[in-house]
């Protein structure tokens, strides 16, 4: 079984776009993917992909308009009560501003001792040494009094994991955690997030744009264009023979990602708006290979060759 189990999962809002008139945001819009023990899955796309709306339902922080999240093979959306709070000790979240992350009143000691005391974790004597050991599992010292403007970007994330992991969490959604470093910075934090998925067997959901950081970090990867999944691979394989030409573009526009002399595709225009999707293949007004049924079809995300991949190329529509 899955640890994380996501099914037709969607998530529509109402916007209004004149004082008489409003519309349907589809941000995400019926996409499934599941996570396995230990595994990275990395959810990429450009910025209004649906990335972000992702993490906040898994962590149930907004509820969806349809579909189901399980973990450990438990629907997630009709707990309650300790059960709701045994989920949110399990499945934990990284946001992408450490500062903002950060409760600027709170010293170091407070905002960590805070979930140990919510989940029960470590009586009054306890606390002290068991934040200690937080602060060095993240390579932090001794920081117990200092408050977040004390500390620079890469340090305010760290704390911000050492938050994260406090509760032995099974899960951490990490959404784009590391876009708001200094690059030098990144390098750190993502050797950080490696070395506690060896050592302490958590399973990450990976939320980037940033394709170099998703190759050197992810088990499987999942593209994603205007609220829908459009490819699943392996990592290798993924950055080895992208199959949907939207992931083709993603990679040969990334300034380290290995040229294979092959032409490069260039991504064409902007991302459409959520709330006037276009027909057929949404990608097809950017699609440097477009053909007849694009326009009119909607490719379904299928099987091919043990990848998934919506496209008429892959899986031809008639
Ligand atoms: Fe391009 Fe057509 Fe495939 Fe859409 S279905 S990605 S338009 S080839």
């Amino acid at each position: 079984m899955a640890l994380l189990e996501v099914k037709a999962l969607k998530k529509h809002f109402t916007v209004s776009i004149s004082p008489m008139r409003h519309a349907t945001l589809k941000a995400v819009d019926g996409i499934d993917f599941s996570l396995d023990k230990n595994r990275v899955f990395a959810l990429v796309g450009e910025s209004g992909c649906g990335k972000s709306t992702v993490a906040r339902l898994l962590l149930r922080l907004i509820a969806p308009t349809a579909g189901e999240i399980r973990f450990r093979g438990e629907n997630i959306l009709g707990l309650k009560g300790g059960a709701l709070k045994a989920f949110r000790k399990s499945v934990q979240i990284i946001f992408q501003d450490p500062f903002a992350s950060l409760n600027p009143r709170m010293t170091v000691f407070d905002a960590l001792s805070e979930p140990l005391k919510i989940h029960g974790l470590a009586g009054r004597a306890e606390l002290k040494d068991r934040v200690s050991e937080l602060l060095q599992s993240v390579g932090l010292g001794d920081v117990l009094d200092s408050y977040p403007h004390e500390f620079s970007g890469g340090q305010r994330q760290r704390i911000c994991i050492a938050r994260a992991l406090a509760v032995s969490p099974e899960v951490i959604v990490a959404d784009e955690p590391l876009s708001a470093l200094d690059v030098s910075i990144q390098a750190q934090i993502l050797n950080l997030l490696l070395e506690l998925k060896e050592r302490t067997g958590i399973s990450f959901v990976f939320i980037s744009h940033d394709l170099r950081v998703v190759e050197y970090l992810s088990d499987e990867v999942a593209v994603m264009y205007l609220g829908k999944i459009v490819e699943v691979s392996k990592t290798e394989d993924l950055f080895g023979s992208p199959l949907h030409p939207y992931t083709e573009i993603l990679l040969s526009s990334a300034p380290s990602i290995k040229a294979d002399g092959r032409k490069k595709p260039e991504l064409k225009g902007e991302v459409p708006s959520p709330i006037n999707i276009p027909s057929g293949c949404p990608f097809h007004p950017r699609c440097h290979r477009r053909f007849e049924p694009c326009e009119r079809v909607v490719p379904e995300l299928r099987q091919y060759k043990g990848r998934q991949v919506a496209c008429h190329l892959r899986n031809p529509a008639i």
